[in-house]
């Protein structure tokens, strides 16, 4: 198919129009047989794009047809892998389209991943597999639904050519990513450790021209960095969120959900959970996260310092500040989140203590993350997740003297709990099943995982018990892969 038969896209490129040594055109690999799996029918209508046919679909969204107005490019980027720094990572297997200006008027990316080689591939085939696309479709829109920024998934495209991994023979796929951006941390370190100024203001501007308008220059830009990444994780510490790889490739500068490789929800609570099977050493484990995104800002503060002051030593302290405040911001966004999780309107002191208290008992009782929290919602079993239903009496008893202190009833505190509580998470062991169907071709449990994950505070029961349970024994999910 060629690019005649692909409609016109409005796209705008402003990433294409900075200096050219901050990305490589080139075009996608044309997949042979490209078949829809997955179409965000919303989504595209909020970036106003052209009715297509689903045979159009396929192919533009696969690499096969490029639509005019597109400049397709791989993004320059280096990154901290597992604390090492990689001077050159860059996008080895994702083009980016073009960008588009959305009904909302936000400049939104539409970029493909899986989509064959580039100039930034190192030794990587340019492919991704069937499982990773439909985990990162899953996981990327139940994020969505739930309020946490994060980057979107439009498509998912079977290629209809296989790629070879560690398994064998492998179905090849491409997931359409729509994001505010595509700057990461490790954008900025691209340019920094070639000391190259021009480009890191260049960056800084656009950085700022797509997230924070208000910002003004590097040390605003820094700022509203730590803010926003603080906000993220306290919001993923609030669904049991691990994302996996927090690498600084993998930290967005506005502040978005980006990479979703080995990410998962955690089913028992314990705060050293970890699934990534690349993660040996524990070192984005679900406790850690906060942690581990304070290093990734110290990381962009050192980008930016040169652009901060001429004296580097004021620069260095400023930016130093600035990086601590993170802990400010953090804790006072987690504990908004949980407060609001107990239903709580008003802030105490001990709230903290309280929250703390249940995922102490949480975490020795091996309890289930969303159903306990959900269960406190909907008065379910809840007591029966705990091996000693007494101590956990004792924890409910002080709760809902909390309630009483700020005047809430229970009824109502609960009525506000169900709308921050999901019932329905991207479950590991339903995100495998999906995708092992998937594998056999029949997308059938994909979309109605989807389905349910689009609306994760409705009764459990409005979309079959299955998907709220935790997994038995034998479907626990151990360790989940890298997306490659
Ligand atoms: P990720 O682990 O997906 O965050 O990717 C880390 C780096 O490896 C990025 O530069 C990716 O573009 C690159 N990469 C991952 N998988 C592949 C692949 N199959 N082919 C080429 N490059 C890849
Ligand atoms: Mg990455």
């Amino acid at each position: 198919m060629d690019t005649l038969t692909a409609p016109p896209i409005a796209f705008d490129n402003s990433y294409a129009r900075l200096p050219a040594r901050m990305f490589a055109r080139i075009d996608p690999e044309p997949a042979p047989a490209p078949g829809l799996i997955a179409w965000n029918a919303a989504l595209a209508e909020h970036l106003g794009l052209p009715a297509m046919d689903e045979a159009t679909r396929a192919a533009v969204f696969s690499g096969a047809s490029v639509p005019p107005g597109a400049e397709p490019l791989a993004m320059a980027y280096a990154g901290h892998q597992f604390g090492g720094f990689v001077p050159q990572l860059g996008d080895g297997r994702a083009h980016l389209l073009g960008e588009v200006i959305a009904r909302d008027g936000t400049r939104m990316d539409i970029q493909l991943k899986g989509s064959g080689r580039t100039p930034f591939s190192r030794g990587g085939d340019g492919k991704a597999w069937l499982g990773p696309v439909l985990r990162e479709y899953l996981v990327s829109e139940a994020m969505a639904a739930l309020g946490i920024p994060t980057t979107r998934a439009l498509a998912a495209v079977e290629t209809g050519a296989p790629v070879w991994r560690e398994a064998g023979q492998l179905p090849g796929a491409v997931i359409t990513r729509v994001a505010q951006s595509h700057l990461r941390v490790g954008t900025f370190q691209y340019f920094a450790v070639r000391q190259d100024l021009d480009a890191l203001r260049a960056l800084t501007e656009h950085g700022i021209a797509r997230h924070y308008p208000q910002a003004e220059g590097a040390e605003d830009l820094l700022r509203e960095a730590v803010a926003a990444q603080a906000r993220l994780v306290a919001q993923w510490m609030a669904v049991g969120f691990i994302h996996g790889v927090m690498n600084t490739d993998n930290c967005h500068v506005g502040g978005l959900t980006i990479d979703y490789g080995p990410c998962a929800f955690m089913d028992d609570y314990h705060p050293q959970t970890v699934f990534s099977s690349i993660d040996r050493g524990g070192r984005y484990a679900y406790a850690n996260q906060p942690q581990l995104a304070v290093w990734n800002l110290a990381q962009f503060a050192t980008c930016l310092l040169p652009l901060m002051d001429a004296d580097q030593e004021a620069a260095i302290e400023r930016a130093t500040a600035i990086v601590h405040g993170f802990a400010d911001v953090y804790e006072a966004e987690h504990l908004a989140r949980f407060r609001a999780k107990l239903g709580l309107t008003t802030a105490q002191e001990g709230d903290a203590a309280l929250v703390q208290a249940l995922l102490d008992r949480m975490a020795g009782a091996g309890a289930d993350f969303t159903r306990v929290f959900r269960g406190l919602a909907t008065d379910s079993a809840v007591a029966a997740e705990f091996p000693d239903p007494a101590a956990f009496r004792d924890w409910e008893r002080d709760w809902h003297a909390r309630l009483a202190a700020e005047g809430s009833a229970l009824a109502d505190a609960q009525a506000r709990m169900t709308r921050v509580n999901p019932a329905v998470i991207a479950r590991n062991h339903r995100v495998e099943e999906a995708i092992a169907a998937g594998l056999e071709g029949d997308y059938a449990p994909f979309h109605r995982l989807h389905t349910a994950l689009a609306t994760p505070f409705d009764p459990p029961d409005a979309d079959g018990p299955d998907l709220t349970a935790p997994p038995r024994p034998d479907e626990r999910v151990q360790a989940t892969f890298c997306g490659t």
